[in-house]
C-alpha cells in the first residue's frame, strides 16, 4: 500500500490556482523525485500534504487513512514529517533542543533523548548539538532541518529543497543517507533543483509546471522528456 498518497488536489490563492488536481503517489522505500520551475506549486503541494493547507478539493491519505482534515500534529504522529524550504528552526535553542522538541512528538518520545542522540551521530552533527543552528552554515542547517524531520521517526518524510547551500561533498553524503533512510523503509519525497542529485537518487519523478503534473517517471526518461525540458526552458 502507498505510504502517501494525494489525489484531486486544486488550491487557489485569489485567482491564481497554484495546483490544479495534482495526484501523487510515494511508497515506502522509495525516494520519489518532485521538480518543476519556480512557482510550479511543489512548496504548497507540502503544504497540502503536511496539514498547513487545506485544499479546495482533493484528498490526502497516509498509509491509506485519509488525513484531508487532519492537524498538522495528528499528521505527525501516523509518520509524515517535513522540512521547509526556508529554514524553520528554533535559534533560541541549541541544536540538540531542536530535534528533541521533534521526538518528543514522535511514537518513541520516551526515549527521546537516545533517538536525538542516534540522529546528531547519524547526520555527523554531534560536535555542533550545543550550538544555535543560527550559527551554522545554510548547508549544515538543512541536515538539522532533517535532522529534526527524522527525530519524529517519521515513515514519510517529505524535503523541501535539502540540498539547497550544501557543497558537493555534502550532497554526496546527503544522497548516501537518503538511500539509507529507504533501506529502512521510509518513503520520502524530495524536492530539490540539484538535477544530478535528483537523477542519482529518485526511484520516480512528479514534474509540475504552473500546479499541473505535467510528466512522471524514471529519471533517466524525465531527463529526456520534451514536454519537461520546454517547461524547464519557459516554453
Ligand atoms: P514552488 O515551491 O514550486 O516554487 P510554490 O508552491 O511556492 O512554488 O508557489 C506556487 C504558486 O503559488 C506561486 O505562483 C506562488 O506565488 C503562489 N503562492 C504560494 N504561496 C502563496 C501564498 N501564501 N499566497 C499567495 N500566493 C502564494
Ligand atoms: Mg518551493
Amino acid at each position: 500500500m502507498a505510504s502517501l498518497q494525494v489525489s484531486g488536489v486544486t488550491v487557489s490563492f485569489g485567482g491564481n490556482r497554484a495546483l490544479d488536481g495534482v495526484a501523487l503517489t510515494a511508497e515506502a522505500g522509495r525516494v520519489t523525485g518532485l521538480i518543476g520551475p519556480n512557482g510550479a506549486g511543489k512548496s504548497t503541494l507540502f503544504d497540502v500534504a503536511s496539514g498547513l493547507r487545506r485544499p479546495s478539493s482533493g484528498q490526502v491519505r497516509l498509509d491509506g487513512r485519509d488525513v484531508t482534515r487532519a492537524r498538522p500534529s495528528a499528521r505527525a504522529r501516523h509518520g509524515l514529517a517535513r522540512t521547509f524550504q526556508r529554514l524553520e528552526l528554533f535559534g533560541r535553542l541549541s541544536v540538540r533542543d531542536n530535534l528533541l522538541v521533534a521526538a518528543e512528538l514522535g511514537p518513541e518520545r520516551r526515549r527521546a533523548e537516545q533517538v536525538v542522540t542516534e540522529i546528531l551521530h547519524r547526520l555527523d552533527l554531534t560536535d555542533v548539538a550545543d550550538t544555535s543552528p543560527d550559527a551554522l552554515p545554510t548547508g549544515v542547517g538543512r541536515l538539522v532541518e532533517v535532522g529534526r524531520a527524522l527525530a519524529i521517526r517519521p515513515k514519510v518524510l517529505l524535503l523541501d529543497e535539502p540540498a539547497a547551500g550544501q557543497d558537493a561533498e555534502e550532497t554526496e553524503r546527503f544522497a548516501e543517507l537518503l538511500r539509507a533512510l529507504t533501506e529502512d523503509g521510509t518513503a520520502v519525497v524530495l524536492v530539490e533543483h540539484d538535477m544530478s542529485l535528483v537523477m542519482a537518487v529518485c526511484d520516480e519523478v512528479y514534474v509540475l509546471d504552473l500546479g499541473k503534473i505535467i510528466a512522471v517517471g524514471p529519471p533517466e526518461v524525465i531527463r529526456s522528456d520534451e514536454t519537461v525540458l520546454a517547461a524547464y526552458l519557459g516554453d
